[in-house]
């Protein structure tokens, strides 16, 4: 995994979310409390700047570093759900290159911290769809949208969104939507 692709990744996840800052919040005003976006533009923004600081030469250090970041400057849910999963990548990327590999700590990451299992209409379900489809080589910008779009029929039963029990059927997750812009930004910065 090379790790100026993986900067490059993050900037362009980054810039993705301060784009789509007000939709995020609006997804998350209908199921949850309307600051995913919010949330989601402090954290990556603080990312690209302890980046541009630290200057991290290594893709175990720049995970772990991003992680941290976003588990320190997030107040809400996602700050540590994507904190655990960057710093539960870095420690994969210590013994393994593998794309897949290092997707499936950050799984198991997220699902250490918020004990979320697919179905349950979270960002583990964009994250789970995402590996699935790497282990089949059919991971594209398309299939992304079709996991988020699958999870508009399901009923959240963690976080914000499971206050509203049958009435979050319809809706998109946000933390999916944001979690598609992950992966859309990671094949387009071609990190393999
Ligand atoms: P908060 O709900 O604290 O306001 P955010 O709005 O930033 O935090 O993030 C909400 C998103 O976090 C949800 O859309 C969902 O995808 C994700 N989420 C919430 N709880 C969990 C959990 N237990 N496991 C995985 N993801 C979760
Ligand atoms: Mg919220
Ligand atoms: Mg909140």
């Amino acid at each position: 995994m090379d790790v100026a692709k993986v900067k490059e990744w993050l900037a362009l996840f980054t810039t993705k979310i301060n784009e789509e800052k007000a939709y995020l919040s609006e997804l998350d005003s209908a199921i949850g409390d309307g600051d995913h976006g919010m949330n989601m533009a402090r954290g990556t923004t603080e990312m690209m700047v302890a980046l541009k600081e630290k200057n991290p030469e290594t893709v175990v250090e720049v995970f772990k570093l991003a992680g941290m970041t976003l588990v320190s400057k997030v107040g809400g849910a996602s700050g540590p759900l994507y904190g655990s999963a960057f710093i539960s990548m870095a420690k994969a990327a210590m013994s393994s290159e593998e794309l897949v590999t290092i997707l499936n700590a950050g799984l198991a990451g997220i699902q250490k911290r918020g004990k979320a299992e697919v179905g349950e209409k979270t960002m583990v379900d964009m994250w789970a769809g995402v590996i699935g489809a790497l282990e089949n080589d059919q991971l594209t910008a398309d299939v992304l949208v079709d996991i988020s779009e699958q999870t508009k029929d399901k009923i959240a039963t963690k976080g914000r969104a499971s206050y509203l029990g049958e009435r979050s059927i319809g809706h998109l997750d946000p933390g999916t939507v944001s979690s598609r812009y992950l992966f859309e930004t990671m094949l387009e910065a071609g990190v393999n």
